[in-house]
């Protein structure tokens, strides 16, 4: 393996940038509370709740696990299988088409319209025309798909041919999200991805000719190998393409990936091969520098949106107001009516449960209004933007005041700006969002690890 440190950091800052090396660990902060603290003893609660009518207001949101991948990323830390062959994939899907049938069944979801869709993975590409055929016409008979607001589909660009394209946009996708990640050949392979360049250019035409209203590309700054040149290239390549909206996510080494593993077993603390997160941070900021004048606006701590396209991300801005969200598929997290819940994690185990109609969930945690309060305040300032009378009108609370300390503290950092109504992150803040969110966990939830 070929490992290289970034060739030119920016002069300006250069002293500083050896002291926040990469280590080991999760930095994304995706829910609240913690992941850890969420239990088996709290399953009838979620049970509890399914059996509920829903709240008035509250929107619904479906998203379904394709778990299989062609290769395993060396930085992925999803649940995903590389060899499964077509029957299990098969069979995979009657068990997901069985849990949404479960779903439709429950009085908390009977007859509600799904507001937003989301097929994720792993690899959603990975199924066939025809399967997909069976999975989207699966779901449309069992749940309420009336023209939903936004049908998200992730697409790894080696997998997909143009009829498999054709057939999403007639199936009703609205936003196609193409796992681009690096421009670079070289860096795809050193990363363990499974594409290469002249696939991302030829999947991208097809979709823009095809006319989906949303095409989304997915960047990860900091790949193993990455370079200040290689960067400032991918950001350029970007920008030709025109997507409507662009996701830059900083990588990260939760314990188990590839790379983690390979990094415990030589007792390394941190992986040589990429960037410090100061590094990181500086090419997000190059990535807003360069894109922001060509018409892009900064909609999220990971993602620009083309101001002209007028893109949205509905799924994103949903789950962080509150809304449910049914999750489907081998080891997939939900959220229903202030009870989070994820599935088993086990292949054989998440089979058997469906097949024989039992509920294939495996934790669940109820949350206490404070819980809500913070899990919707944290994740809103991944925006960037925090409306003060959002949570005066929806939990009587005035977050200003609640959480005075860390504000000030945030503002001293020079990470907050402050207007009457209004909390800004500047630029510097919301490109480390996810390492000042902490401190507005409650107290019983700071000391812990967070999955
Ligand atoms: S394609 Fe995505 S889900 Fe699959 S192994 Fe790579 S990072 Fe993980």
């Amino acid at each position: 393996m070929t490992l290289s440190l970034p060739t030119t950091p920016p002069r300006e800052a250069a002293p500083e940038f050896d002291q926040e090396k990469t280590g080991l660990g999760n930095y994304f902060i995706a829910n609240y509370p913690p992941f850890s603290f969420w239990t088996k003893e709290a399953l009838p609660e979620a049970l509890a709740v399914l059996q509920c009518p829903p709240k008035p207001d509250v929107r619904l949101g479906l998203y379904l696990h394709i778990p299989f991948c062609r290769k395993r990323c060396k930085f992925c830390y999803f649940r995903v299988y590389t060899d499964k062959n077509a029957r299990e994939v098969e069979t995979y899907l009657n068990a997901l088409l069985k849990e949404v049938e479960l779903y439709s069944q429950a009085p908390l979801i009977a007859g509600r319209p799904l507001d937003f869709v989301y097929f994720g993975g792993g690899t959603p590409s990975y199924l066939s025309a025809a399967q997909l055929h069976e999975l989207f016409d699966g779901v449309k008979r069992r749940l309420r798909w009336e023209q939903p607001r936004e049908v998200t589909f992730e697409a790894e660009p080696g997998t997909v041919q143009r009829e498999k394209l054709v057939a999403l946009k007639e199936l009703g996708v609205t936003r196609l999200s193409l796992g681009v990640e690096n421009f670079s050949d070289r860096i795809l392979e050193e990363n363990g991805r499974a594409h290469r360049s002249p696939e991302i250019f030829r999947v991208y035409e097809w979709a823009r000719e095809i006319g989906f209203a949303q095409i989304n590309v997915d960047l990860i700054a900091g790949m193993v190998g990455e370079t200040w040149e290689n960067w400032r290239d991918c950001i350029r390549k970007t920008a030709d393409l025109q997507p409507d909206s662009i996701t830059i996510y900083q990588m990260e080494l939760p314990f188990n990936t590839v790379y983690s593993k390979e990094m415990l077993q030589a007792g390394q603390g941190t992986h040589e091969g990429i960037a410090s997160w100061p590094i990181k941070r500086a090419w997000v900021a190059h990535a807003y520098e360069t894109l922001i004048p060509l018409g892009y606006d900064v909609s999220s701590g990971y993602t620009l949106v083309r101001r002209s396209s007028q893109a949205k991300f509905i799924y994103r801005d949903e789950l962080w107001h509150g809304a449910d969200l049914i999750g489907t598929g081998v080891a997939s997290f939900g959220h229903l009516q202030g009870v989070h819940v994820q599935n088993v994690d086990q292949w054989d185990v998440y089979l058997q449960r469906l097949d024989e109609g039992q509920w294939p969930l495996n934790r669940a945690f109820r949350m206490d209004a404070e819980d809500a309060l913070i899990r919707e305040m944290i994740l809103q300032l991944k925006t960037g933007s925090l409306d003060l009378d959002y949570f005066q009108q929806k939990y009587q609370t005035a977050v200003a005041d609640r959480f005075r300390e860390a504000w000030s503290h945030l503002e001293a950092e020079r990470c907050l700006e402050r207007a009457p109504d209004r909390y800004r992150l500047t630029r510097e803040g919301l490109m480390q969002v996810d390492r000042l969110l902490p401190r507005f966990f409650a107290e019983k939830y700071q000391t812990t690890r967070y999955t």
